[in-house]
């Protein structure tokens, strides 16, 4: 008999680009080169590039992660939008992640105390 003792596992892993630390596929974001530029989704065809916070976008533009994850060079401006989309995208999965083990997340702001 075969078992998988931790049901978590079978979650499936993607490893961001920018950090290349290996997360659940649900606390990462797919951006995706269309042809009217890169987009965040994960549905469209085409090569996924999964990152897991927007410094990991800066980390990962700055390496040309984008360019190893494409199989080609992305110019700087067709990242442009990516930058706007990810903000949005990582919006969504913060709240996701609410359900995932400790993460630490920078936060400029001190926590508001509700009371
Ligand atoms: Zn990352």
């Amino acid at each position: 008999m075969v078992t998988t003792p931790d049901t978590r596992s079978a979650a499936p892993l993607r490893t961001c680009i920018g950090c290349r630390q290996q997360r659940p596929q649900s606390a990462l974001v797919r951006c995706v080169e269309s042809p009217q530029g890169a987009t965040v989704s994960r549905t469209a065809a085409g090569r996924g590039a999964w990152l897991c916070s927007a410094t990991c976008f800066h980390t990962a533009a700055r390496r040309k992660a984008f360019d190893r994850a494409w199989k080609h060079t992305v110019q700087p401006h067709t990242l442009e939008p990516l930058e706007q989309l990810l903000r949005n995208a990582f919006d969504d999965v913060i709240i996701n992640m609410e359900e995932l083990p400790t993460v630490e997340v920078a936060n400029d702001e001190p926590a508001a105390t509700k009371g």
